[in-house]
């Protein structure tokens, strides 16, 4: 019997490799960005349609290809910066694992045209599905582009698994920038379907910081910088009063590639000690620089995790460095680094790009010369790693940047949701025999609440008097059969979720006029999102209209009875949660944005309630369906009964 094991062709094998390095549009342009920045380029661009599900091109002006190269760069383990293990622990460039184009050329149709500057003439070849279909010398500027068209052509499987076009495109621009912010000294541009989303021009750190994120949020980070043998550290943290709830703007880069490390974001965090409030996240651009010997970057082809030895030390260092950058903050409070000299912030350097080109000077107030303490890319296919160096402040202004353009305070402790003028309408005052009629959950048999339903509360209706707050967290009451505990977080939160379900479910929620209409700028796939959940925001009381640039929108509405504590991002939040595109998609939807919006606003533990406002949340939760459970599942209240004290005290005496 002859032998049954064959060699897979090449094109299977390219393809099923691809698997582990192109998974979605976003590894392809990650992929194509660093072979630009590694080929030397100083200006990339960038083009997507629908989503980089037809095309991804990336030009660049980088040193081109001659025509084997051109042939050759879609060979597997055909790569130009490795040549021994050597090179590998010595790590000077992005890519070494000659890998990339081969994967994708397997999966998707490729079309790529480069020129060296010696060359008069460039070089064109097509490649579709792995196999070469035209190469043929032709006319090209210097440098390469490559378009990678409709990704997973040849795999249905993985075409299907993409997901929604505004997730697509939010992890695109989300690479798009974890580039750009890596390399402050280059060009970039971005374009979806014709349109640019971003141009922003070389510059520092500071300058990208503010293009991407805008003027507020650069104002209100601080520099960090700590040189030690093993580890140096540059970079800006947030002040904690741009800290948010959700994770938003948190980017470490270790040699200057984005990385993910949950193990050094605690010592970040652990670093802002008790000066951010609880649950709160801070940001942070954190450029680590460290030996390449020392760190391993082999460990996934998608990079996005690194191992490096003595992480023990490198914690210890980083928190070092955020707590003392804090403290400086902290003696100078009046450190504002928007007044280095020779900035003029006002035109930043390259800001977000309306298209309307409405933003007069947007782009044209930067240029190379601008103090940035960069090294230029170096050499060809050899980029620098000298990461970007922070511009430290130097100027004396007193500006804080607390959130400007705000429709209200960005934090508001003195908030009360139980002001007279928010209270929701409708009968509440005997809710709480509604206690009768509820039915358990099942999941709930351990505890026995048809207790509280026969009997309500102890002596008839209950009375203000007869509810206590304990540590400004629980809200403990008498029943005629015990005691009833009651979370007072937990319980706002399942009241205003029932509130903000029911209007989402029927369309009705009033919407409260803003005095001051605020301009919200999208990112292109919030539009997307926005255009999809508009229906939904509009019936839960949100209002707006189109802003001057056709990514802005002017709030003009917000929800009527439920006091949203930073409204814009909220709508940021909601726009860039992932929703489903399939099965009850409203439902999930709603269900989502109620959980949302409720967490944005009920009240917190430490806070005093008076016995009117316990009153009221013990009413309005037993108005509740289900007042027992917290939407997540999580139990909002228990009840000790008698005998359970009895038991634990042991009877009569
Ligand atoms: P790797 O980057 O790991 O070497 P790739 O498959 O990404 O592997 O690229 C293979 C080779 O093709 C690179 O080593 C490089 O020589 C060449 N190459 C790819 N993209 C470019 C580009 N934009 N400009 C010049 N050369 C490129
Ligand atoms: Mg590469």
């Amino acid at each position: 019997m002859s032998a049954i094991i064959e060699r897979l062709p090449e094109a299977l094998a390219n393809q099923i490799a691809a698997g582990e390095v192109v998974q979605r549009p976003a590894s392809v342009l990650k992929e194509l960005i660093e072979n630009s920045i590694d080929a030397g380029a100083t200006e990339i661009q960038v083009h997507l349609r629908d989503s980089g599900k037809t095309l991804i091109q990336v030009i660049d002006n980088g040193q081109g290809m001659g025509p084997e190269d051109a042939r050759l760069c879609f060979e597997r383990h055909a790569t130009s910066k490795i040549r021994s293990l050597d090179d590998l622990f010595a790590l000077r460039s992005y890519g070494f694992r000659g890998e990339a184009l081969a994967a994708t050329a397997a999966v998707a149709q490729v079309e790529l045209r480069t020129r060296r500057s010696a060359d008069e003439l460039g070089t064109l070849v097509r490649i579709e599905g792995g196999q070469i279909r035209q190469q043929e010398p032709a006319p090209s500027s210097v440098g390469t582009s490559i378009q990678v068209k409709n990704l997973f052509f040849n795999v249905p499987a993985r075409r299907n698994f993409l997901k929604s076009d505004e997730t697509e495109l939010r992890n695109l621009i989300d690479t798009f920038q974890h580039m750009a912010l890596a390399r402050p000294d280059l060009q970039f541009r971005l374009s979806h379907q014709g349109t640019d989303l971003y141009l922003t021009r070389p510059g520092n750190l500071k300058q990208r910081i503010t293009s991407f994120f805008g003027e507020s949020m650069a104002n209100g980070m601080v520099p960090v910088e700590e040189t030690t043998p093993i580890l140096s550290i540059s970079g800006f943290i947030g002040k904690p009063n741009i800290a948010r709830k959700s994770r938003g703007h948190q980017y470490f880069f270790l040699n200057g590639r984005y990385i993910r490390h949950p193990y050094l974001h605690h010592a970040v965090a652990t670093g802002y000690h008790e000066l951010l409030p609880e649950g709160s996240q801070p940001a942070y651009l954190i450029f680590l620089t460290v030996d390449p010997k020392r760190v391993d970057v082999n460990v996934h082809p998608a990079k996005t995790e690194v191992k490096f030895d003595d992480e023990k030390t490198h914690y210890a260092i980083l928190m070092s460095a955020v707590r003392r950058a804090l403290n400086q903050y902290q003696v100078a409070p009046a450190l504002d680094f928007s007044m280095e000299p020779g900035l003029s912030w006002a035109s930043g350097g390259g800001e977000h790009m309306h298209p309307s080109g409405a933003r007069p000077g947007s782009v044209a107030g930067s240029n190379n010369s601008l103090g940035s303490g960069l090294t230029p890319g170096a050499g060809p296919g050899m980029g620098s790693w000298a990461g970007p160096g922070a511009g430290t402040g130097a100027g004396t202004g007193a500006g804080t940047g607390a959130g400007n353009g705000n429709l209200r305070s960005p934090f508001n402790p003195a908030y009360n949701p139980f002001d007279a003028d928010r209270r929701s309408p409708g009968p509440v005052d005997d809710s709480w025999r509604k206690l009768m009629e509820v039915k358990l959950p099942p999941q709930n048999q351990e505890q026995d609440f048809s207790d509280i339903g026969k009997n309500g509360w102890a002596e008839g209706a209950p009375s203000e008097a007869g509810l206590f707050q304990l540590h400004q967290r629980y809200i403990v009451g008498t029943l005629r059969s015990g005691l009833l505990v009651v979370d007072q977080e937990a319980a706002h939160y399942r009241i205003l979720f029932d509130r903000c379900r029911a209007r989402l479910t029927t369309g009705t929620g009033a919407s409260q006029q803003c005095i001051f209409p605020t301009t919200l700028q999208l990112r292109a796939d919030e539009a997307l999102a926005l255009g999809r959940l508009e229906p939904i925001l509009r019936s839960a009381g949100f209002d707006w209209t189109a802003g001057d640039n056709p990514l802005d929108i002017r709030i003009t509405g917000l929800p009527a009875d439920i006091d949203l504590p930073e409204p814009e991002l909220l709508l940021h939040d909601m726009l860039r949660d992932e929703y489903p595109s399939t099965g009850d998609a409203l439902a999930s939807i709603r269900e989502q944005l109620s959980r949302v919006m409720a967490k944005k606003s009920h009240i917190r533990a430490g806070k005093t309630l008076s016995p009117s406002q316990m009153r009221q949340l013990v009413d309005e939760l037993f108005a509740c369906e289900n007042p027992y459970y917290s939407p997540e599942g999580r139990p909002v209240l228990l009840t000790i009964t008698i005998p359970e004290i009895m038991q634990r005290l042991g009877g009569p005496v």
